[in-house]
């Protein structure tokens, strides 16, 4: 039980810092953690700066609500990755402005939304494949999830957010955060000619600082 307490407490604390750094407006973005006997969520329509550790959703491993408050509506965006990523531990999706704001550009590259700008991006997210756009719930999406989360710890929902898994709480969350600030640097630079990191320079990450 201590580890479980432990991450209630982490899953407080980060929601709390995702707020301040105001990567979550209203009721938005949703935080997830491994256990060894299922799974923690946050609530559906909870802020994340203001979370009650003992009330935050605990569910077995197939989704089904053991305790605490009504778990997110979003639930089955973390059972997806989970299922494609069983080594990853922890899930965090989030409405962030800046995210937001690129998955809703036209003519982005489905396979890679955002160029290589910086090396810490390329480090910490890598690859970032689109979702196509289906309404929340519809099985459509649960699938197109599954389907690119097998090989990308990092996708953008169309219309919608990024989600993203790490092998940690913190893991997860430094690279949403990058995410965020490479997709508001996307945008500043969006009328301007670009020169990212070339393929070359993206192969020597990769092989220094390999993505497991
Ligand atoms: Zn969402």
């Amino acid at each position: 039980m201590g580890a479980e307490a432990d991450l209630r407490e982490e899953i407080v604390e980060l929601g709390q810092m995702l707020a301040r750094l105001g990567l979550s407006h209203g009721s938005t973005g949703n935080i997830s953690v491994q256990l060894d006997d299922g799974w923690l969520l946050t609530p559906t329509n909870s802020r994340l700066g203001k979370l009650d550790p003992a009330r935050i959703a605990k569910l077995d491993d197939k989704g089904c609500h053991l305790s605490g408050d009504k778990p997110s509506k979003e639930a089955f965006l973390h059972r997806c990755v989970y299922e494609m990523r069983p080594h990853d531990r922890a899930v965090v999706h989030l409405h962030s402005t800046h995210s937001v704001a690129v998955s809703c550009l036209d003519g982005l590259d489905d396979k890679n939304c955002m160029p290589p700008l910086t090396a810490y991006y390329v480090m910490r997210v890598g690859k970032l494949p689109l979702v196509p756009y289906f309404p929340p719930g519809d099985e459509r999406l649960a699938t197109a999830v599954r389907r690119l989360a097998a090989h990308h710890a990092s996708v953008l929902l169309a219309n919608h957010g990024p989600v993203v898994a790490g092998k940690s709480l913190d893991s997860a969350a430094g690279s949403i955060e990058e995410l965020e600030a490479t997709a508001k640097l996307f945008l500043m630079l969006q009328d301007k000619p670009i020169r990212p990191l070339t393929p070359d320079d993206v192969d020597e990450l990769d092989a220094r600082f390999p993505k497991s």
